[in-house]
């Protein structure tokens, strides 16, 4: 990967460029609700790039859409990263942070109840994301409706507690 050329930026910087949601979550380390983000059911082919890098002018390729996976979380979950692209930091929580290598923007959180064989779960904030499809353009990505997000995040939640309480 070639040098990091958009770290150390400033906040004055990333503020002309973010907008408030993106600016929140790369630049503040923010999380955006589940079942929010755009990318959420994507299937579309591509490649996901930071979207901090993107609005600077510049391409960071995180993660090919080959690696998302539904982990019924309510964040776009990735087995892996492209290799290089990123950084991670272990939290004062125990969490691992995950950001992007170039920027320096927060992306989201890495696990280790992924799917074989990496057993990785990347859980990404869409807003902190792009898809780039294959013929270079970059996918919208659709959002859920209200009732939607509120009816996954049930869903989501029934499943979490089944899971601890088995039944
Ligand atoms: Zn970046």
């Amino acid at each position: 990967m070639k040098a990091p050329k958009l770290k150390g930026r400033q906040r004055i910087e990333w503020e002309k460029v973010l907008n408030p949601e993106q600016f929140r979550i790369l630049r503040e380390r923010g999380t955006e609700p589940a079942f929010t983000g755009r990318y959420l059911d994507e299937k579309e082919r591509g490649v996901y790039i930071c979207a901090g890098c993107k609005e600077a002018g510049e391409e960071t390729q995180l993660f090919r859409s080959g690696s998302k996976y539904d982990s019924g979380t309510g964040w776009p979950s990735f087995s892996r990263a492209i290799r290089g692209a990123l950084e991670t930091r272990i939290e004062e929580d125990g969490r691992t942070e995950v950001s992007c290598g170039n920027c320096d923007g927060h992306l989201g959180h890495v696990f280790d109840d992924g799917p074989a064989p990496t057993h990785k779960r990347f859980c990404i904030n869409s807003r902190a994301i792009y898809l780039k499809g294959e013929d270079g353009t970059i996918m919208p990505g659709k959002q859920l409706s209200e009732q939607d997000i509120t009816r996954r995040s049930r869903e989501s939640l029934y499943k979490g507690l089944s899971r601890m309480f088995d039944f």
